[in-house]
């Protein structure tokens, strides 16, 4: 395990990112496989019938169903699906965009570049992946090339995610980027003007900030999302009855 000074200064930090007390951990579960459900209901009542299906998934199903969805035309293209990783009690979820090659080729979110980062901005905060947090994306396959999800894939996929917020149900969401922002808060809307500021989903205290592919292109704003990731830490905390700075 690198040095905390390491981490911050590979983020280009330092002196700026310090920590001041490391977050609790818990164990770390992943999401088990298990059987798809029977989807005969859904080819004879519609599509209303495939939400109210993944709306009552389980976790032992849930991979496994993801795995077999081919509600958007990404089921072609993909190599696995993502459906997401970590502790599936886990206070802190963090919502990205979609897989990349890396993702689409080992079936996990974040394994890449941006992933890399994402890792090291836990590791300043004294996180880690798996350990009280759980990490997501809005879409589960694939866009070719990497483009922007397209309207109706981000309609087709988003049962998963609430399925998953609802399975999880954490105390803090960290939204990253702008499909995440959007889709979580349904509004369009910039990332700076949704920074710094406490949203809701459904409830769940939702934090906004950069997308980590834009931090690998953009070192000024890796100050920015360290202070959103502060401020996410501060909004658990203080909605968890503990208002230590
Ligand atoms: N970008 C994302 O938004 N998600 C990933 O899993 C990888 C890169």
């Amino acid at each position: 395990m690198p040095e905390r000074d390491d981490l911050l200064a590979e983020l280009g930090l330092l002196p700026t990112w310090r920590l001041r007390q490391r977050a609790g951990m818990t164990a770390a579960t992943t999401a088990e496989p298990g059987a798809a459900g029977s989807r005969d209901a859904e080819v004879r009542d519609g599509p209303e019938a495939r939400v109210i299906r993944i709306a009552a998934l389980e976790w032992r199903d849930f991979a496994a169903d993801v795995e077999s969805c081919t509600a958007c035309g990404l089921a072609a293209g993909r190599k696995k699906s993502v459906p997401g990783v970590g502790d599936t009690k886990a206070e802190w979820l963090f919502v990205g965009e979609a897989p990349g090659s890396e993702e689409d080729a080992r079936g996990e979110p974040f394994v890449g570049q941006a992933g890399r980062l994402l890792d090291n901005m836990l590791a300043a905060l004294g996180m880690k992946r798996g350990e009280n947090v759980y990490i997501a994306n809005v879409l589960k396959c694939r866009p070719p090339n990497n483009r922007t999800p397209e309207p109706r894939e981000v309609d087709a996929c988003r049962p998963y995610l609430d399925r998953q917020i609802a399975l999880i149900r954490p105390r803090i969401i960290v939204a990253l980027g702008k499909s995440a922002a959007t889709t979580l808060l349904e509004v369009d809307a910039t990332i700076a003007s949704l920074r710094g500021r406490t949203h809701r989903y459904r409830g769940v205290p939702l934090v906004v900030t950069y997308h980590p592919a834009y931090l690998l292109r953009s070192l000024p704003d890796k100050a920015k999302a360290w202070e959103d990731l502060l401020f996410a830490r501060r909004t658990l905390r203080s909605a968890m009855g503990d208002d230590d700075p």
